[in-house]
């Protein structure tokens, strides 16, 4: 017997929702999700397996439900001032961001975000029952002050949800446009920063806004710069109290003893773990580059992904380039795909591929 899913009593909210999914193909080459597609390095995975070695035999125990330890090692890796109190931590950002939703979103409330953006943003809304609610962007995918207070002021959402460097577009958000938000709404203003590390120095982090403002959250992940995509460990930063708020929606000890050991080994070799971040940052400026060059205009980006448009016919590329083994994402924007920026050898392969298209391509 097998029952499909309108035959299960589900949320009527739910009915109809496609879930997440960017597919999950073992391919030679993968650069279809933005993670980091350098290994860590061989003496920082022997540090991590010891100290997981200590862990497991203490797993007879919960493990410690305030992640003390951590949130030390994680204020420690972001600086500016912040201390544990600041942090909070989950298995990935992804369920950072479901908590904030849970605590702040919910049944008739509402987040604003600004499409093309993280899909994981709407879907996050949906599984909360938080209405999403669509804005949309100036010219280049940017977000002016105005416009950001002109959709706030519009749409009046509990939530702003931002995300800079903005994916899939790699676009910068200005700091301006984020302190305009917050004075523009008395909810909570959310700043997804996966991919800050790639950031040039130039785009200030929104980490230097928290003082004095306790309803913006800046949110990060090891998943990406820190080449810790399997090992689930998210974050943010912000006022204490909001960890308060989201200690009443956590599930008691979501992050288990080994995830707490192996990601504060990580992080006392930050250095190393981040060692690749240049290398990655000089393969999308190659991207960007040549890309044009084969007819494919491609957005700035300060990510570790370029979003590339010109294309014809995206879905038969991204078939093309799967028959050579490379993974890149289709995201559904006319004309255009998006590719995470691997290693050397990697990025060769895949201009290779582009470079020897026909007319499916530019
Ligand atoms: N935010 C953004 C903008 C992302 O692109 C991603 C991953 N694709 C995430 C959050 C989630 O990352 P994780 O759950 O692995 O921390």
């Amino acid at each position: 017997m097998v029952a499909s899913l309108s035959d299960l009593p589900i949320r009527d909210d739910l009915r109809g929702l496609t879930p997440y999914g960017a597919p999950q193909k073992k391919v030679r080459i993968a650069l279809n999700v933005n993670e980091n597609t350098h290994p860590i390095p061989e003496a920082v995975a022997t540090d991590i397996v010891k100290a997981l070695a200590e862990a497991v035999l203490g797993v007879n125990r919960y493990p410690d439900r305030e992640f003390t330890t951590l949130r030390q090692s994680l204020a420690g890796y972001l600086g500016h001032g912040l201390t544990a109190e600041n942090i909070w931590a989950a298995n990935g950002s992804n369920e950072v961001l479901q908590q904030i939703l849970q605590a702040f979103g919910g049944p008739g409330r509402s987040v604003l975000g600004f499409p093309p953006t993280y899909s994981m943003h709407s879907i996050i809304a949906a599984g909360t029952g938080t209405r999403w609610v669509a804005g949309e962007r100036d010219e280049g995918f940017e977000i002016s002050p105005q416009t950001a207070v002109q959709w706030i002021e519009r749409t009046t959402p509990d939530l702003v949800f931002f995300c800079s460097p903005n994916n899939p577009t790699g676009t910068p958000l200005s700091l301006e446009t984020i302190a305009a938000a917050y004075d523009a709404t008395n909810g909570i203003v959310v700043v997804d920063e996966a991919y800050a590390e790639f950031a040039p120095s130039e785009l200030p982090t929104a980490l230097t806004l928290l003082e004095g403002r306790e309803r913006l959250i800046v949110s990060r992940t090891m998943s990406k710069a820190f080449a810790f995509a399997g090992a689930r460990l998210g974050y943010l930063a912000a006022d204490p109290a909001v960890a308060d708020a989201l200690r009443l929606v956590r599930l008691p000890y979501h992050l288990s003893a080994l995830t707490q050991a192996a990601a504060v080994a990580a992080l006392a070799h930050s250095t190393e773990m981040l060692a690749m971040v240049d290398d990655i940052k000089a393969q999308r400026d190659r991207l960007l580059v040549e890309l044009p060059k084969l007819g494919y205009p491609a957005w700035p980006s300060w990510s570790n992904f370029v979003l590339f448009g010109g294309v014809a016919d995206p879905h038969a590329v991204f078939e093309e380039l799967l028959d050579h083994e490379i993974i890149i994402r289709d995201l559904s924007i006319p004309h255009h795909l998006r590719v995470t920026a691997g290693t050397e050898a990697e990025t060769t392969a895949f201009l290779e591929a582009m470079a020897g298209l026909g007319p499916i391509g530019a």
